[in-house]
């Protein structure tokens, strides 16, 4: 079977839509007969929902059925003439007396919930201008990643999106949304002072993620997933880590879910507004476990898709109840031909792989190189979480693509790089665990090894370069970084804007956007974003996760520091080279006593504003002073401001130091040279 197998990997498969007709190719192994079934609706749902009846149980069903051809040992094909634009349609797998139905794992469209796959002229989904959109087409170099989720963007009243889009894809399409925050007395209800000028509106929506200056968003899944009800009231929540239809947006972003045309449009639309507005579209995929165990996988070709134990049951290496077989030629074929579908058709930026470690290094790297081929001119990102959620059995001679194999994946394929992650602010498995910038002394070298993306040696994992390091210290897994410094120093109060926590985000903030490689936050992170100590919280009501656009009003400091730093580091061609040689560029100062300081070359980079660079990490909870090499330093960001850099000539000259300069506590400090 395995040359067959590997022959049909090439195969694609699906409905293929023409106005005159449409081909169906399947792969059903072990079947004994295939039929394709046409529905005229989609769900009972639906029914109920066009026509206003009331539910009366009566199911719907096909108008056709129409037994497929069996082409080769494992595929079926038929061809059904007329245009089905529109039609739904599933797989009737006969094996041995008994008959299954699911739906199309291939399926580009589906009806509401995902049970029925629908037929689409694709060509009716494109927006206006969606020919000319290029997607994200400037090197990645300066690449800042902000991790979002579409219902958390806009589910608030506050965010100012008109209450149709709330929540949904068509969010992004809205611009110039602002918030007031209203005050009294210059004290907030949370007895925050308030940082902005009464009456300043602040900006929201897809305005804001302009001004903050990010240069991709990382979309959690936005294919369909299958545990919120899209024909609800829109109060059901998930991230969506429980894939239904791969290739197919998520219906409850949609404004209708029952047509299948309308969440292609509107995701586009999403995309296309994130293109105008400068940004790249990353989308978090999940190809290592299905929801469902018993769903179309399992029915086309029964144990192919899943890993399975030596007992025959199947293996849960994603904590999830089952776990893909990626090693599997025909498996592999589907994340691969799937990846480039949304590449193609969606103008996708970048891919997230969720449990990453549970996909073989093999499939990562051939992903890899199917999408350079494709897209010669785009540098699509690549970078996954380099773990599993369990023992997985991976077919022996391949290498699971975990954080101790980095070096056997393509050098432009990223970990996650929980190193860096819990050196700064902690364990993310001990809640009251502290790091560097919360009160834990000793890590000064592991600061230094962040700083270098770990490139530096002698660790358990070897990045090639530090373009294999994705840096953060949030992201929707896990206490929010504000929850996790309310809990290290022994605080309940989420909503009280502490000081000590302020200068520990910051601090945080600062070392992460100041590592080689490519910084990622989660969205919100930049405004001390709480869920209010919700650890897990994939399935909590959207009022816990959604982004709170008072709080951005509240913390408008806060908002500015990492707006400053993102737009420093696009100023510092430095962190534009992410190759081994850029290590080279870089001298420690120092390393102990709670402080850490690095010296950067940056003269090397042709014309640059600043020739040397110093990056002083403070985490010392008295103030003290630093020695500085030679010469006269400019003062680009402190503990107050990330900006400094920006002020003009007159107020220059009270931010130079010379010899040493005093840090205060828990603070960060970046210091440029204009000298050779
Ligand atoms: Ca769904």
């Amino acid at each position: 079977m395995r040359l067959k197998e590997c022959l049909e990997a090439d195969e694609h498969f699906g409905a293929f839509y023409r106005p005159e007709k449409t081909v169906f190719r399947a792969w059903a192994p072990v079947a004994d007969e295939v039929c394709v079934c046409l529905y005229h609706r989609g769900t009972d749902a639906e029914m109920w929902a066009q026509s206003g009846a009331e539910a009366d149980g009566e199911k719907s069903a096909p108008f056709r059925c129409m037994q497929m051809q069996k082409k080769s040992a494992s595929v079926y094909e038929c061809t059904i003439e007329g245009n089905l634009d529109g039609v739904f349609y599933t797989y009737r797998i006969t094996r041995e007396g008994s008959t299954k139905e699911c739906v199309d794992p291939y399926a580009k469209a589906c009806d509401a919930n995902g049970q029925h796959g629908m037929i689409v002229d694709l060509k009716k989904t494109n927006p206006r201008g969606w020919k000319a959109d290029a997607g994200w087409t400037q090197r990645n170099e300066n690449t800042v990643i902000y991790e979002l989720h579409v219902k958390d963007f806009s589910f608030a009243e506050e965010s100012g999106i008109s209450e149709k889009h709330r929540g949904k894809f068509l969010a992004f399409t809205e611009q110039g949304k602002t918030f007031r925050l209203e005050k009294a007395a210059g004290v907030t209800k949370n007895g925050n002072t308030c940082t902005t000028p009464e009456g300043r509106r602040q900006t929201t929506g897809i305005s804001y993620l302009k001004e903050l200056g990010i240069t991709h968003v990382h979309l959690l899944p936005l294919f369909d997933y299958a545990t919120v009800d899209e024909t609800g009231d829109g109060q059901d929540f998930n991230w969506g880590y429980d894939p239904a239809n791969y290739n197919v947006p998520e219906g409850s972003y949609s404004t209708n879910p029952y047509d299948g045309h309308v969440r292609i449009r509107e995701c586009k639309e999403m995309i296309q507004a994130l293109h105008r507005a400068g940004i790249g579209a990353i989308m978090d995929v999940v190809y290592n476990h299905t929801y469902a165990s018993d769903g179309a996988f399992q029915v086309m070709a029964p144990f192919y898709y899943y890993r399975q134990n030596e007992d025959g049951s199947l293996s849960n290496g994603s904590g999830c109840g089952n776990e893909t077989a990626s090693e599997r030629a025909m498996v592999g074929s589907f994340i691969r031909q799937s990846v480039l579908y949304w590449a193609e058709e969606y103008h996708i930026d970048g891919f997230r792989f969720d449990l990453m470690g549970l996909h073989d290094t093999e499939t990562m790297n051939g992903i890899r190189k199917a999408l350079r081929e494709k897209f010669p001119k785009k540098s699509i990102l690549l970078y996954g979480e380099p773990w599993t959620g369990g023992a997985s059995p991976m077919s022996e001679g391949f290498f699971p693509a975990v954080k101790a194999n980095v070096h056997r994946l393509d050098e432009s394929i990223a970990i996650f790089n929980d190193s860096t992650r819990d050196t700064i602010k902690g364990s993310v498995f001990y809640g009251e665990s502290p790091g560097f910038v919360n009160g834990r002394a000793g890590l000064e070298k592991e600061i230094v090894s962040s700083f270098l993306a770990w490139c530096d040696g002698g660790h358990d994992f070897a990045p090639q370069s530090p373009a294999q390091s994705i840096n953060y210290v949030s992201v929707h897994d896990n206490y929010t970084l504000w929850d996790k410094l309310v809990l290290t120093a022994g605080m309940q109060a989420y909503d009280k804007k502490e000081e000590v926590l302020l200068r520990q985000n910051k601090l945080a903030a600062g070392i992460v956007l100041s590592c080689m490689g490519t910084p990622l936050f989660q969205a919100g992170e930049e405004f001390g974003r709480t869920k209010h100590g919700d650890e897990n919280s994939y399935r909590s009501a959207p009022q816990v996760n959604c982004l709170d656009w008072k709080r951005r009003a509240e913390f408008a400091d806060l908002v500015e520091y990492y707006r400053g730093l993102i737009a420093l580091r696009g100023q510092i061609a430095f962190f534009r080279d992410k190759t081994m040689e850029a290590l080279s560029h870089v001298r420690i100062l120092q390393a102990e006593g709670g402080m850490v300081s690095l010296l950067v070359d940056n003269a090397s980079y042709g014309r640059q504003k600043w020739k040397h660079l110093i990056f002083a990490f403070y985490a010392g909870v008295t103030d003290t002073t630093m020695a500085l090499p030679k010469g006269q330093w400019q003062v680009l960001a402190d503990r107050e401001s990330s900006l400094l850099w920006k002020q003009n000539g007159l107020l220059r000259k009270k931010y130079m130091a010379e010899k040493e300069i005093r840090l205060e506590a828990v603070s960060l400090c970046i210091l440029g040279s204009t000298a050779e």
